[in-house]
């Protein structure tokens, strides 16, 4: 069907995290892996393009998000919006600023708005200031961020140096009175001539009601959460019928593989916890793997019962990975783990595994890079941010999930082979 909103982020994961929050609202959503390179077909009422150009140059950013709007535009979508990072990671030169500004100019439209806040998770704006949790962004762990040290709180100022344009504000005390003063202040500043709007929002109700004053926009731009009730509104208002197709995911054998690279604290414990429950599991270590390869690791896989959902990990406390990396260098180890976990994927698919399971956000895109996947249909969420998709890799369906490092709760292995 023709697309109603089409959504452009600037990561995988990210990307992935708004596909489920629109899911929610059970009409059908899909996510691209990067700008599809044939015309739009069988296109979803939500479209996601997942790009990775949070970090890359400012005219690469700008080229690919194009690309990308021209895509979502031939697929019939007249509403966007674009997605970032709810803690803002951006620098002074991009790449939020002029890519919504690029957007805005080839929409032909003068405002939009910047709302990253997610309550849910701790992100929230007053006065122009993010918070993440009870600490002002600059004083949260993201003023230590390798790539995009956030070290001021304030979003107006961080704006101002991306955009040519003028950055302004609507804040709490406007929003608490409503979707119809909401879009009053949107016009006053409008009539000033400010293009860039930072709008607060510190709980979910603040949300719906920016949601319900600018779903109307060319372009919103946000975190994740702000896109959550959009849904629901254009339901409301007519625009999208009771007729927009929901998804029905195909059912698929109970044959699994859980693949994990991520080391991060939340899937050492998952980890943990799966190989409690008595599962078969095996330990990719990358010393091991620069000298023997992968080989030994895909022989235990063809051994497997994969009813029994076998895990292979290269997940390890923080010790372990640095000896690693000490010895191999930080990116090699890496490489060779993700090569290994994606040949571990192929391999599972082809024994017959029709459930796989990957933790780790570069892991995901190694995985879903071998697998050939582009496109992803969007079923149930198995904890906040981390659906159940749904794809085809050389002719068969497979249900996949990727998890990126934090989130999911202890028991998310488990979890999501219950949910299917
Ligand atoms: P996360 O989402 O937790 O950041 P990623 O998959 O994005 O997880 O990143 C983890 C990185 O660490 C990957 O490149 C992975 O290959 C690498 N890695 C995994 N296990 C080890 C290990 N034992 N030693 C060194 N590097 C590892």
């Amino acid at each position: 069907m023709t697309t109603y909103l089409g959504c452009i982020a600037d990561d995988f994961t990210g990307a992935t995290d708004l596909a489920g929050l629109l899911a929610r609202s059970g009409i059908q959503v899909s996510l691209r892996m990067g700008v599809p390179t044939k015309p739009p077909a069988d296109t979803a009422p939500f479209e996601v393009i997942a790009l990775k150009c949070r970090t890359a140059p400012v005219a690469e950013a700008v080229a690919e998000t194009q690309a990308a709007l021209r895509w979502l535009q031939a697929a019939g979508a007249e509403r966007f919006f674009w997605k970032y990072c709810s803690t803002f990671d951006s620098t002074p030169e991009g790449n939020i600023g002029p890519v919504a500004e690029a957007l805005m100019q080839t929409l032909g439209t003068d405002q939009t708005i910047y709302c990253p806040a997610f309550p849910e998770n701790g992100r929230a704006i007053f006065m122009g200031n993010l918070f993440v949790g009870r600490q002002p962004l600059a004083e949260s762990p993201m003023k230590d961020h390798p790539l995009t040290p956030m070290r001021d709180s304030n979003l107006m100022r961080l704006l101002e140096p991306q955009v040519t344009r003028p950055v302004g504000l609507v804040d709490r005390l406007t929003v608490a009175e409503g979707a119809e003063a909401t879009r009053a202040a949107l016009k006053a500043l409008a009539n000033e001539g400010v293009a860039h709007v930072v709008v607060d929002a510190v709980a979910n109700a603040d949300l719906t009601t920016i949601a319900e004053a600018c779903r109307d926009m060319p372009l919103m731009t946000g975190g994740s959460a702000v896109a959550m009730p959009l849904p629901a509104l254009y339901r409301a208002s007519g625009g999208l019928g009771g007729d927009a197709p929901s998804f029905t995911p195909p059912a698929l054998p109970e044959t699994a593989v859980i693949l994990s690279g991520s080391c991060s604290a939340m899937t050492n414990r998952q980890v943990a916890a799966y190989l409690a429950t008595g599962a078969p599991g095996l330990r990719l270590d990358p010393l091991d793997l620069a000298d023997r390869g992968g080989q030994p690791a895909l022989d235990w896989l063809a051994q497997q019962d994969l009813a029994r959902a076998p895990l292979i990990y290269a997940t390890a406390e923080p010790d372990a990975v640095r000896a690693a990396q000490d010895k191999l260098g930080r990116a090699r180890a890496g490489e060779i783990v993700e090569e290994t976990l994606a040949a571990c994927a192929t391999r599972a698919r082809d024994l017959g595994a029709r459930r796989i399971v990957v933790a780790g956000g570069e892991t995901s895109g190694a995985v879903t890079q071998a697998l050939g996947v582009t496109r992803l249909d969007i079923g149930r969420e198995i904890a906040p941010g981390v659906p159940w998709t749904y794809c085809t890799s050389a002719g068969h369906d497979l249900a996949l999930t990727l998890k990126s490092g934090n989130f999911g709760a202890p028991g998310f292995f488990t979890d999501a082979l219950e949910a299917l």
